[in-house]
């Protein structure tokens, strides 16, 4: 499933060859997404001239004078910029052409999405009650603190939870905690200021690492065949039950909280 740094390394990806460019045609092969492509997006876009590409969460924001195309990649969607003559495969449901090149969106499990958003898209339901960035100023320990002491879930449920922080998913979650030293099960109201400020920093740092992997493979993202890649190369922790902890030895733990599966170091995580 594509996380934060995938849409954000997907958002630096495609800005440089689109912004300025102006729209000439809208494909919409198949409107079934997880909520149907909205009728009217040519209507909307043709002749409009893309002014940025910015990300909330783990939505892409294409900015226009007139409103603003959020597109949501669900489990399996992935953004390329193509020449606009190649041959459509039967997962690209949606094209923005911008004259001789398009954006095109493949999905084929379809859980991913595209809107509409003719006003201040701060507002539009899917992103009006979204926590703080992770990589913004506003996430910080005196804010994790307070949202920590408000609620009484385990630490990991907690930097989960997208009214807390967006963007940290499940792998990012049992990383940030290793890092930091904090079980996933620990109560969040027993969280310290400075376990919260370690927390912090390690969701920082392993997202911030996650992305800069991502920017080593921009160039799939223009290459016809190209698909987002998975920054997994470098995890301490997750998926790794069972092996020796990378810091002291001791074999890893693996079990599941909230369905998820969660793998901790149960000598260096209290
Ligand atoms: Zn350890």
């Amino acid at each position: 499933m594509p996380e934060l740094p995938e849409v954000e390394t997907t958002r630096r990806g495609i800005a440089p060859h689109l912004v300025g460019q102006t729209v000439t045609g809208v494909v919409v092969r198949d409107h079934r997404l997880r909520w149907p492509v909205p009728r009217g997006l040519s209507g909307h876009l043709v002749g409009q001239t893309l002014q940025g590409v910015e990300r909330r969460a783990k939505y892409l924001l294409l900015c226009f004078s007139n409103g603003t195309v959020l597109v949501h990649l669900g489990m399996s969607g992935s953004l390329r910029i193509v020449r606009a003559a190649t041959p459509a495969d039967v997962h690209d449901h949606l094209d923005l052409v911008f004259g001789n090149q398009a954006l095109r969106l493949r999905d084929p499990r379809r859980f991913g999405s595209v809107h509409w958003v003719a006003g201040d898209p701060a507002h539009h339901p899917l992103l009006a009650r979204l926590g703080p960035e992770p990589l913004g100023d506003a996430f910080d320990a005196a804010y994790l603190h307070a949202a920590a002491r408000r609620r009484r879930v385990a630490a990991k449920t907690l930097l989960m939870d997208s009214h807390v922080v967006v963007g940290v998913g499940n792998i990012y979650a049992n990383e940030s905690l290793f890092r930091a030293g904090i079980r996933p099960t620990r109560r969040s109201d027993r969280l310290t200021r400075a376990d919260c400020a370690r927390l912090v920093q390690a969701v920082r740092a392993v997202l911030t690492a996650a992305i800069a992997v991502g920017g080593t493979t921009l160039r799939d993202f223009v290459r016809e065949d190209g698909s987002p890649g998975y920054f997994v190369s470098d995890l301490k922790v997750y998926g790794r039950g069972g092996e020796a902890c990378p810091a002291c030895g001791t074999a890893l733990k693996a079990t599941r909280l909230g369905q998820r599966a969660t793998v901790y170091c149960p000598k260096c995580q209290k």
